[in-house]
């Protein structure tokens, strides 16, 4: 970092209202979110991580096979473009490996607390108050929960699950000891996991069952191997490589993103290439009949795939289609009856996207919980902030365009966003900023209203809905999101100073004059300030 920079970090942390701020989480957000604060000048910044390292859903998903379905060129920072992916798609590995770059090169390894999960979160005296499974109480002015959105496995309700005699897990705790060579194996679900797991544990299982409940659409994913050439031209320009971020994105907008948010070209387009695949690569009338979806493309997610097509045609794989009755100590048995005898059974279910930063507890204003605000469904007010828990931000938030853009360009936003809302505090203006329930209610009024012209609201079951059948995304294109997210309107906001006490004020802080002046409370800090170890 810049000189320049460095002292202008100095000089705003200086400030006494500068605050302690907490972020959950060290994966993809998280580490984002340090960067731009520590450019941002904040100092007092503490990442709490519940894993043994950093990387979130790319620590956590080493299952063979996994690669990013969103192209490399564009799965970056975009103030950090990677000129070192090995292919346009690039594997989970990689991935890794640049999150853990990039937090060493933006030193924001050294502010992270590995094996701390923060299970309870509690606004106390104007402050947040933190605890973590291991016992530790921490405090903070600000929290930023950048906890990610598919991070708690879900395993299907089915009878017998536990008495499975063979080797079980699911795709997000691959079982590195668990060899799958000259074994019959079983994969539970055809979504975009299992799409590129499958085509792997093809090539090495004795027998392979893949039982598919629904068929997926699924996009070709052609991906080349970029040259060694390619690799050094990007490295030696990094403005060709924030081009190329540049020229990614927006051809994703243009496309993908436009299908899911019902435009009928861009869908009819992505239709007709689904269909072409699927005709190219099944000859079988029978098996391709199995393999054409019913519902609306994108009503799940669009599944971007190589190989998966082959892999289910190979002499060793069986489709099974429809439902499953329970699962056996022997294996697995269908609707129909079927029973198939397995060693090991793989669960490619999915996640509970819905849960966000839970099981953790979160306790706001007059006593409100997270529990009871999302008692009737998830709310935010812009996908980054709920109306009663005041300096308690989101990354990837309820109503975040993840159904429609890479999640690393919509934290981007986000960040910025709350960047300027915390900005708002340093400056003296509040020591507490939340959003107005009427603001969030008329946001929120908007965006389901949206949903309904969307693909993801057209009748078919997927994780972008919730229990009660509700989605809560942004139901618009991503420019709109970056047009509504570019500045916080500040009417949306209350902001609140702390009460003053005596007791509260005897500890000889500093009083920002800006506040004397201004006839408000003054901002005191008594607790223990939160400090990267
Ligand atoms: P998913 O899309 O939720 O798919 C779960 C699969 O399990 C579906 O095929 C589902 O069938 C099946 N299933 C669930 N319960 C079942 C049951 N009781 N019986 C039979 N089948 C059952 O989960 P995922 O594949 O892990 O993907 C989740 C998300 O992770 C993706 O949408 C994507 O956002 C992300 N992801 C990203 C990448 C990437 O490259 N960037 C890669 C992998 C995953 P139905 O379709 O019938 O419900």
């Amino acid at each position: 970092m810049n000189q320049a920079r460095e002292s202008s970090r100095e000089a705003a942390d200086a400030s006494p209202s500068s605050p302690s701020i907490v972020i959950i989480g060290a994966g993809m957000a998280g580490i984002l979110t340090a960067i731009r604060l520590l450019e941002a000048g904040y100092r007092r910044i503490t990442i709490f991580e519940k894993s043994d390292s950093l990387g979130g859903v790319w620590r956590d998903n080493v299952y063979p096979g996994i690669r990013c379905d969103v192209p490399a060129r564009m799965f970056c920072y975009s103030f950090a473009p990677n000129p070192d992916y090995s292919h346009r798609f690039a594997t989970g590995r990689e991935i890794w490996e640049y999150l853990r770059a990039t937090a060493e090169r933006f030193e924001v390894s050294q502010l992270i607390r590995f094996s701390k999960s923060v299970t309870d979160a509690r606004l106390e005296d104007s402050r947040w108050r933190l605890t973590t499974a291991d016992g530790e109480t921490a405090h903070a002015d600000v929290v930023i929960c950048c906890t990610g959105i598919l991070h708690n496995p879900k395993f299907p309700e089915l009878e017998g699950r536990d008495r499975f005699a063979g080797t079980d897990f699911h795709t997000a705790r691959w079982d590195r000891d668990c060899s799958l060579a000259g074994k019959r194996v079983g994969i539970i679900g055809t979504g975009s996991t299992a799409a590129q797991v499958i085509p792997a544990v093809a090539r090495e299982a004795a027998e392979l069952v893949v039982f598919q409940r629904s068929p997926q659409w699924i996009f070709p994913m052609p991906n080349r191997r970029y040259r060694d050439w390619e690799k050094r031209v990007l490295g030696r320009f990094p403005r060709l490589a924030k081009t190329f971020h540049y020229l990614f994105g927006k051809a994703f907008q243009w496309s993908f993103s436009q299908a899911m948010i019902g435009s009928k070209p861009h869908v009819a387009w992505v239709r007709w290439q689904c269909l072409r695949h699927l005709r190219r690569k099944v000859k079988d009338p029978v098996m391709r009949e199995r393999l054409t979806p019913t519902d609306r493309v994108g009503c799940k997610r669009l599944i971007h795939a190589k190989g998966f097509y082959e892999a289910l045609q190979r002499p060793n794989v069986t489709v099974e289609s429809g439902n499953l009755r329970r699962i056996t100590p022997q294996g697995v048995e269908t609707d129909q009856g079927q029973t198939h005898a397995l060693d090991v059974l793989i669960y490619a279910t999915g996640f509970h996207a819905h849960r966000f930063m839970r099981p953790m507890n979160v306790t706001g204003e007059a006593g409100l919980t997270l529990a009871d605000a999302w008692r009737d469904g998830t709310t935010s007010h812009r996908s980054v902030a709920i109306p009663g828990f005041p300096n308690f931000f989101m990354t990837l938030g309820p109503y975040s365009p993840i159904g429609n853009y890479s999640a690393i360009a919509v934290a981007e936003v986000q960040v910025e966003y709350l960047l300027r809302l915390i900005d708002q505090i340093r400056s003296g203006n509040c020591d507490l900023i939340a959003p107005k329930t009427s603001a969030c209610e008329a946001f929120m009024r908007q965006a389901d209203a949206g949903i309904k012209q969307t693909a993801w609201y057209s009748g078919c079951q997927s994780w972008y809905l919730d229990q009660s059948g509700r989605t809560a995304m942004w139901p618009w294109s991503f420019q709109r999101f970056r047009q509504s997210l570019h500045r916080p309107q500040l009417s949306e906001f209350v902001m609140t100073r702390r009460p003053a006490t005596d007791s509260n004020n005897n500890n000889n802080t500093p009083t920002n004059p800006k506040k004397r002046d201004s006839h408000l409370q003054p901002t005191t800090r008594n607790d223990t300030e939160l400090l990267p170890n």
